[in-house]
């Protein structure tokens, strides 16, 4: 049976704790450090900054939401210089395919609740100039832009000329944390494939963060990518969760026509509920070897783990390179 698996996860929120804690990126009590990547047979990963809650959970917005983004940022290019015989960042398909000649570890940035720019579609330049290739409308509260998951609000006319020029630029557009309206708003307008990069299946777990069958569908339908959210309160609504609980929102997105659109999408350093089993990045290949042991087939395997997120990443910073 394989020890070691490929894992490309499309969010974590370890950059900013890292900053918050203080913490080494190489080793770390976090759910994610450079030495237990290493574990895997290779670890790309999305660092997300969400910057637009304090220590208490309560939201920040204005100044407050712009400093605490623009400290965690430097920390990290801080530490991407310290390590930077171990990670590269990637900010083109080029990037990417050097990180693996290199047998180095590929880093994308990616920003969640567009305050920390203050919603401002023309500051998105300065986004893509800093390394980020993709951003959400919201995290959990309104704004300028959209609705959160929790609320009925679509997307804004702000909103609307944000996502216009995200993808000018060839952000992609991240669609976890929205609302449902905002999300059909989006669908009208989009010019380029758009990810849920951590969000679960709601048919299985009824928690609004989660996606319809139907916007499963039309994301699939798009060519865009659903990353497997581990908190288990999304996995399952009384937080109990375990690999099989995983295991059945894999199969019924599968069922949705998922098989080269689902990836990872872990929440790690997000949250602190994971499945039973899991610790942290680490656990990547216990998760690979039940899903084998459980009858996936390996490719299948592979493509969930890495490949639809490697291809979606390839195609898509080509496109926006030559656009
Ligand atoms: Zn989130």
């Amino acid at each position: 049976m394989r020890e070691r698996f490929p894992v490309f996860d499309l969010h974590c929120d370890t950059a900013v704790e890292l900053s918050l804690q203080k913490k080494p990126w190489n080793s770390n009590d976090l759910h994610i450090d450079l030495d237990r990547g290493d574990r895997l047979l290779h670890h790309i990963q999305v660092y997300s900054f969400c910057c637009v809650y304090d220590e208490k959970g309560l939201p920040l917005a204005g100044y407050a939401a712009e400093e605490r983004f623009i400290r965690a940022l430097s920390d990290f290019y801080t530490q991407l210089d310290r390590h930077s015989d171990r990670v590269r960042l990637c900010r083109s398909a080029e990037d990417l395919i050097a990180c693996t000649k290199e047998g180095k570890r590929a880093v994308f940035l990616s920003l969640e609740g567009p305050e920390a720019i203050s919603c401002d579609p023309d500051r998105l330049d300065e986004l893509k100039d800093l390394g980020f290739v993709m951003t959400t409308l919201t995290w959990n509260n309104p704004n300028l832009l959209a609705g959160p998951h929790t609320s009925d609000a679509g997307l804004t006319d702000l909103g609307k000329a944000f996502v216009r020029r995200a993808q000018q630029l060839g952000i992609v557009i991240d669609v976890s944390h929205l609302s449902e309206k905002a999300f059909w708003d989006l669908c009208d307008i989009t010019s380029a494939p758009i990810v849920a990069s951590h969000s679960n299946s709601r048919a299985i777990c009824g928690h609004s963060r989660n996606l319809t069958d139907r916007q499963a569908k039309t994301i699939f339908n798009f060519g865009g990518l659903v990353g497997l959210n581990l908190y288990a309160p999304f996995l399952s609504l009384d937080g109990k969760a375990d690999f099989d609980t995983v295991r059945r929102h894999i199969d019924h997105f599968l069922e949705l026509g998922g098989e080269h659109h689902l990836a990872l999408g872990g929440d790690l350093d997000g949250c602190d509920r994971l499945p039973a089993g899991f610790t942290g990045v680490e656990s990547y290949n216990d998760l690979g070897r039940y899903l084998l042991e459980s009858g996936m087939e390996e490719e299948l395997v592979n493509h969930i783990f890495n490949n639809n997120a490697v291809h979606f990443f390839v195609q898509h910073l080509q496109k926006s390179r030559v656009g």
